[in-house]
């Protein structure tokens, strides 16, 4: 039976597409009170941020069903949560969530990819006429579905440290899974790109025990923070690095953050007889490799594609924070929380990329 709070105002900022002079369409909507079925939570969202592919999103490189509520990286605070004894879910209770909902019986869900289940939901990807239509996270609430992921967020972890975890970080997590440990300083990383995914990934490796943690990029602003994250900073444009660069044929694994492909051949070189290239931030279909067949069989190279994360992966995200958080600085990464109703401001802010993510708090006011 489905069953409804009393009083809930909800606001949504539905998204409408692009307009003729290429600038994204958004009102502010009221929403209806949902009720929330067997399995189903709702949410308040506590804190939201605009990741990469929002910001996509509003610029139209990348297109998404239209009208919907668009963001997916959130923390929330329990409202209703019926039918989840498992997760035992109190009123109250500070969580994030996997972006995709699955049906954790399907062959790939089985397989241990329910991030590509056949029946997949993603939340701030989806219409507003699919359920509630409260499907994303720049809205005063949210619906999970049955087959969401919750992980309680620690006490001593602030809503701005944990408001990437279930997207830019869970993502990095499942990439590091995919590499072996290994003795305390004994093998090389190159991470291309020093975005959010890629300072994770830097204090994720470092924490596997990779001695020499590169972190490139083309932008010194950006390089600045590697170094904050147990990585190396590496302008490829200039060659400034404060150690010396790895040889050719030496580097264990690389990982591919940055989305452009003009990386990959400059990867390849640097990657041992052997080794592993991860890619994860390429999710466009102008991503064009430029290698050859030849180039990965006589390197022997494993090259494994990373999109998204199985719950397990968000579990370990939230562990990983709560165990790190006193020795890196997450909360530099964020921009002060802006109100929802002032989400112009926040896409502005957010367009200048000063910041890894602008935040922005649905229910500031309330
Ligand atoms: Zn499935
Ligand atoms: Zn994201």
């Amino acid at each position: 039976m489905a069953v409804g709070p009393k009083s809930v105002k909800c606001i949504g900022l539905v998204f409408h597409g692009m307009l003729n002079d290429h600038k994204p369409s958004f009102t502010l909507k009221p929403f209806n009170t949902p009720p929330t079925e067997h399995g189903e939570i709702l949410l308040k969202i506590r804190l939201c941020s605009i990741c990469g592919s929002d910001l996509h999103t509003m610029t139209g490189m990348r297109s998404e069903p239209c009208p919907s509520i668009l963001g997916h990286e959130a923390v929330g605070e329990v409202l209703i949560a019926t039918g989840r004894e498992e997760d035992s879910l109190r009123p109250g209770d500070r969580v994030t969530f996997s972006v995709a909902d699955s049906c954790q019986s399907c062959s790939r869900c089985r397989d241990g990819i329910p991030q590509k289940c056949i029946h997949l939901f993603k939340y701030g990807h989806t219409l507003l006429t699919d359920g509630t239509g409260l499907n994303g996270c720049y809205a005063t609430h949210i619906v999970l579905r049955k087959g969401t992921a919750v992980v309680k967020i620690p006490a001593d972890l602030a809503d701005s440290e944990a408001v990437s975890a279930n997207c830019a970080l869970a993502t990095m997590v499942n990439a590091v899974s995919h590499v072996t440990e290994t003795q305390a300083g004994a093998r090389t990383v190159v991470i291309q790109g020093s975005g959010l995914l890629g300072l994770y990934g830097c204090a994720l490796f470092a924490e596997k025990g990779y001695g020499h943690v590169y972190c490139t990029d083309i932008d010194n602003t950006r390089l600045e923070c590697v170094s904050k994250f147990d990585g190396i900073p590496w302008n490829t444009l200039t060659g400034d690095c404060p150690t010396s660069l790895p040889e050719e044929d030496s580097v264990d694994v690389v990982v591919e953050v940055c989305g452009d492909p003009k990386v990959i051949q400059h990867g390849v070189r640097l990657l041992r007889p052997g080794g592993t290239y991860i890619l994860v931030g390429m999710v466009t279909p102008n991503s064009h490799l430029g290698i050859t067949g030849e180039q990965i069989i006589r390197k022997c190279m494993v090259i494994r594609g990373i999109h998204n994360y199985s719950p397990r992966h968000l579990t370990e995200a939230v562990q990983f924070l709560a165990r790190t958080s006193h020795r890196y600085p997450y909360t530099s990464l964020v921009s002060q929380p802006i109100s929802l109703m002032e989400y112009e401001k926040a896409f502005s802010l957010a367009k200048t990329r000063r910041y890894q993510r602008v935040i922005m708090q649905p229910n500031m006011n309330s």
